[in-house]
């Protein structure tokens, strides 16, 4: 089990659609229809165009998942942080 934090530059998103596809489960990612680009599934937008999304306890694979997604979005607009003991007091 793991903790870890994603953020979506969603205003740079350019609707490309790996990161959805990549999640088959959409538990993370899936297209918005309205405007084509990826919603960041149960993300907060903290600044406009930012949303965030804090992960507790989920498996280990979807870390791994979603650090596989991070390095695959073309416009690097995706970030992964496993969160420490350290970060997660914060
Ligand atoms: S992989 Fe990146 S550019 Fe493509 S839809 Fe997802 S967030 Fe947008």
């Amino acid at each position: 089990m793991t903790d870890f934090e994603i953020t979506h530059v969603r205003k740079e998103c350019i609707g490309c659609g790996l990161c959805a596809s990549m999640d088959s489960n959409k538990k993370y990612w899936a297209m918005d229809e309205t405007d084509l680009k990826s919603n960041l599934v149960g993300g907060k937008e903290v600044e406009p165009g930012i949303f965030k999304r804090t992960v507790k306890g989920a498996p280990d694979q979807d870390l791994e998942l979603n650090e596989k997604i991070q390095e695959a979005c073309p416009v690097q607009v995706i970030k992964v942080e496993k969160m420490t003991p350290a970060t997660r007091s914060q």
